[in-house]
């Protein structure tokens, strides 16, 4: 049998790993941020008419401009943005991994702040661009002039802002996203794949696009939209983004099923993210148990919670696994992460986690400032 390393792959390439968050078909599954709600019958059954309508052209190409989703995503939006405003793909990974291919490539380098998505490299690593880590200051957390001071300093083509970070949580304030893009040469890309999972009342970088030609703000409807297998991610910029990202999509790389699924989510987003409040109240439910259980949860914007003070990390993680539970291992030492479910997961979840802690005769909430727990 040949191996990958017997094959004529790029050099680039050799040795290296792709992404691989297990996908286990358990119990409760609470690993990869997804929303566990299941999309409402109504809204169900009018994606399933929307899809058999657009099968009568299946024969025919699918508009290569997504006309009629853009036009439903500017209003989705709102903030004054129209169709000229935004562009979409499969997944705002192919969103990022197009802005990489207009606007990095080899020669150039793209930023961010580590630790942070870990897609962002590989994308990096599959256009030939450079990857350049920067740094974070106490919890994850990043000042407007610290950013300011590595960008001046990296001079990269594109930085990446993880706003909130994935997979610390970490809200990013505007001055940070200001700060930045005074100081970068180049593309600056806002990825709100969290983005309405923030508290009511903050701003999304959508509201810093006016004047700003270089800026990119990120979205997907994986997450607060249910709708990670359907496979739809989006940005809103400067029309001349668009017209970048035409010179490297595949032609007609938006399925007729895709552009009709989303339209039809879109039609009814109020009614679609009527749970992420419920998320938003589960994901505090969580920092709460964590915090009772003696753990140290990082401060959050997101469907997710990053928590340290865990010993043995892989020791919590099969343990949970054996009850039907999956959460998410990290390089970050003594960490684990749990996206929030509906309230039964993260009412499992938390219970898990207390007979964890009971068997092993650890943790209290006094603990929360000592050694490692769990
Ligand atoms: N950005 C961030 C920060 C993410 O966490 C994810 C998914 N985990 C994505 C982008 C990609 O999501 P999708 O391709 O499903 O839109």
């Amino acid at each position: 049998m040949t191996s990958l390393s017997d094959l004529p792959i790029r050099d680039d390439l050799r040795g290296r790993e792709p992404y691989g968050a297990p996908q286990k078909h358990v119990r409760v599954e609470l690993n990869v941020n997804e929303n566990t709600h299941p999309i409402p019958e109504d809204v169900r059954q009018d994606i399933l008419a929307r899809i058999s309508t657009a099968l009568e052209r299946a024969n025919r190409y699918p508009d290569r401009e997504f006309v009629e989703l853009r036009d439903a995503l500017a209003a989705y939006l709102g903030h004054g943005l129209t169709r000229d405003n935004i562009w979409a793909a499969n997944g705002s990974n192919e969103i990022l991994q197009q802005l990489l291919q207009a606007f990095g490539g080899p020669g150039r380098t793209a930023f961010g702040f580590q630790p942070t998505y870990s897609m962002y490299p590989l994308l990096a690593l599959g256009t030939g661009t450079e990857w350049v880590a920067g740094t974070r200051g106490a919890d994850f957390e990043i000042s407007a002039e610290s950013a300011a001071e590595q960008v001046r300093a990296a001079q990269p083509d594109i930085v990446i802002l993880c706003s909130p970070n994935n997979p610390t949580g970490t809200p990013l304030s505007l001055d940070v996203i200001e700060a930045v893009y005074e100081a970068a040469p180049g593309i600056v890309i806002v990825d709100e794949a969290y983005g309405e999972f923030i508290p009511a009342g903050e701003p999304s970088a959508l509201t810093l696009l006016p004047g700003r030609d270089r800026l990119v703000v990120s979205r997907t409807m994986s997450k607060a939209f249910a709708f990670a297998g359907v496979r739809l991610g989006y940005l809103a910029a400067a029309p001349v983004i668009s017209d970048a990202l035409r010179l490297v999509r595949l032609p007609y790389h938006l399925s007729i099923l895709t552009q009709a699924a989303a339209g039809a989510a879109l039609a009814h987003s109020e009614e679609m993210l009527a749970m992420v409040d419920d998320i938003k109240l589960q994901r505090d439910r969580i920092v709460d148990g964590l915090t009772a259980l003696g753990y140290r949860p990082y401060r959050t914007w997101s469907n997710f919670v990053l928590f340290d003070g865990v010993a043995d990390p892989r020791r919590v993680f099969e343990e949970l696994l054996a009850e039907g539970i999956i959460i998410r291992e990290q390089s970050l030492p003594n960490t684990l992460r749990v996206s929030a479910g509906t309230e039964l997961e993260t009412t499992e979840f938390l219970e898990a986690m207390a007979r964890y802690n009971a068997r092993h005769g650890i943790g209290s909430a006094a603990s929360a400032d000592a050694a490692p727990v769990g």
